[in-house]
């Protein structure tokens, strides 16, 4: 059995093709989210999912949250004292346990999975997702693109004309357009854009100011100490109004309540400025792939934020059609995951399925443009290889010394979309020196400078005088280093060293890390009472007798929970 795993920034899903269908797989807690998050505990096991988020906030210092961010980085994640993890690592171990809620649900051992990664990822970020699947003691069967996954789950991939679509992915924190083609078959990638600093996470503070403002007091320092709070209910209130018409946000402060009801309608109105950074991405690329919105065929919505109305109006606008919403948002993409591993098991036509990679940003050189006559403005971004050309790709441009005294020519390469250089990132630099043949006319003489590209994310420089065949080269590795396979057996081997939290202890574990979230939240009596309660559960947890600590995992849930619902402040 071949399973499809959705490992995710937030949350990551484990999925599998049985009889005809997809079925998501539950961990130990019953869930089929898995948070992507690890914590190491006081006596040093590790713990991954639901009790390490709860522990993020009780005990950030030894839990880590959005490694995924740094596939393929060298950054090290400190846990604690003695524990220190790569991001391939911590995904290691959110796949280990993922696999082993495969194995319990399937009562045989899982070796092979189809994992998903982002569109944008490049050849290191892919290689870092395969290491960690091997330190996990997973063969990655194939790695596949997300938003192909999501279109998938909607069974786009056997449409049989050529169509194009977008999906489009709004999680916490990011926004992922892209674009994708059939084409007799093969689904392409044909553009892919994004906004890495928009999300439902916007939509919620436009909740926390609209509040603030309906206050007498809406001086910001006064609300500074109750902003985390205030977030909370935030966050609460928009759930709400994704099935309800409207909601109530409310906070008590030194006695004085201080609430505020908002309708949907209301709502609607305070994101309108959001519109504009929705339409940005989009646009960019609808454009870049040549085609006009109404040429699209569907449109699929993934991540959990894409569930509410206020967005789905938006881009219904937007694109001047209702965008495809009939599966869970956050289940989409694991669904495609497990649709893959099926046709991957059955060696079926998807094979056909190829994936075209694109080059994610412009890539191009420092130059000067003559504004007036000998008058220069400096700085100037002349991109080569433009953002979403498929690759692999090889581009050639000429250019022409600015002065004619020049001796000899600085090339500055740089990826971005900025008009300015400045504003884009720094790849590296090659220097050229001019023949003596041109001395005191520099300037007739062209200069040609390739940029080649390929699916490794390796950027090459040639620059070639074409009149005296001189020729210099430069090669751009993009950013991360390989891991060996001796290296990836060491974290193999360390990995499985670690002590892991048995699973059928998960739901207690998970339990005391949502009553320690809540003592470091809350303050004065609510402290007390959970200091009591957590003190109360360690002993019927030492006890070890399993009927008394069910019974007790009944009654602290009950009073976890009324605790998390009044809001007693
Ligand atoms: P993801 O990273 O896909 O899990 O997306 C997380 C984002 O989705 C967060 O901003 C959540 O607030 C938002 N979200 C999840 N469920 C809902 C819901 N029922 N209503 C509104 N927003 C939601």
């Amino acid at each position: 059995m071949i399973i499809g795993i959705d490992l995710g920034t937030t949350n990551s899903l484990v999925a599998i093709w049985q009889d005809g269908k997809a079925t998501l797989i539950p961990n130990s807690l019953g869930q089929t989210l898995t948070p992507s998050v690890v914590s190491v505990d006081k006596d040093g096991s590790i713990l991954v999912g639901q009790s390490a988020k709860e522990r993020l906030i009780s005990h950030p210092e030894q839990t880590a949250s959005v490694f995924k961010r740094f596939m393929g980085s060298q950054k090290n994640f400190r846990l604690g004292a003695s524990h220190q993890f790569s991001a391939e690592e911590l995904s290691a171990l959110v796949l280990k346990s993922l696999k082993a809620d495969a194995e319990a649900y399937l009562g045989e051992p899982v070796t092979d999975a189809v994992i998903t990664v982002p569109a944008y990822f490049n050849d290191h970020q892919r290689q870092a997702t395969k290491n960690a699947a091997q330190m996990a003691g997973l063969s990655v069967r194939r790695l596949l693109n997300e938003p192909t996954a999501a279109a998938m789950a909607y069974g786009l991939h056997e449409k049989n004309d050529d169509c194009k679509f977008l999906v489009l992915d709004l999680g916490g924190g990011t926004f992922d357009v892209t674009l994708l083609e059939l084409f007799s078959g093969i689904m392409e990638v044909r553009a892919s854009a994004g906004d890495n600093s928009l999300g439902g996470e916007d939509f919620t503070e436009i909740l926390i100011q609209g509040f603030i403002k309906q206050q007498q007091d809406t001086n910001a320092e006064f609300w500074q100490p109750y902003l985390s709070l205030l977030h909370g209910e935030a966050e609460a209130c928009k759930r709400t109004l994704t099935h309800q018409k409207q909601a109530t946000m409310s906070l008590t402060i030194e006695n004085t309540p201080y609430t505020w009801t908002i309708k949907e309608s209301e709502f609607e109105k305070l994101c309108e400025p959001l519109f504009q950074r929705f339409r940005d991405p989009i646009e960019r690329a609808i454009r870049d792939a040549k085609l006009r919105i109404k040429e699209l065929d569907d449109v699929v919505l993934v991540g959990g934020a894409t569930r509410m109305p206020v967005f789905r109006q938006l881009m219904t606008r937007l694109l001047g059609r209702f965008p495809a919403v009939n599966l869970n948002p956050d289940e989409t993409i694991a669904i495609g995951a497990a649709i893959q591993a099926g046709l991957v098991a059955e060696d079926a036509a998807l094979d056909e399925v190829i994936l075209t990679d694109v080059a994610p940003y412009s890539m191009g050189v420092d130059t000067s443009l003559e504004i007036r006559e000998n008058q220069y403005q400096h700085g100037i971004f002349a991109p080569i290889i433009e953002r979403n050309t498929v690759i692999p790709t090889s581009k050639v441009h000429t250019f022409y010394p600015v002065h004619n005294n020049q001796t000899e020519v600085q090339f500055n390469i740089y990826q971005g979309e900025a008009r300015l250089t400045r504003d884009n990132i720094k790849l590296g630099e090659l220097s050229i020196t001019l023949p003596a043949s041109h001395r005191g006319k520099a300037c007739e003489l062209p200069i040609e400078v390739r940029f080649s590209y390929d699916v490794n994310g390796l950027l090459e420089v040639d620059i070639n005088i074409t009149e005296t065949n001189d020729s210099y080269n430069l090669v751009i590795q993009n950013g991360a280093k390989q891991l060996s396979n001796q290296e990836i057996e060491n974290s193999r081997d360390k990995l499985a060293n670690l002590k892991i939290h048995p699973r059928d202890q998960a739901q207690n574990r998970s339990i005391l890390a949502r009553a320690e979230r809540l003592y470091a939240q809350r303050l004065g009596y609510e402290r007390t009472q959970l200091a009591r309660l957590i003190g109360w559960y360690e002993s019927v947890l030492d006890s070890q007798d399993p009927q008394q600590i069910r019974k007790a995992n009944s009654e602290i849930n009950k009073s976890l929970d009324q605790l998390e619902q009044d809001n007693w402040f």
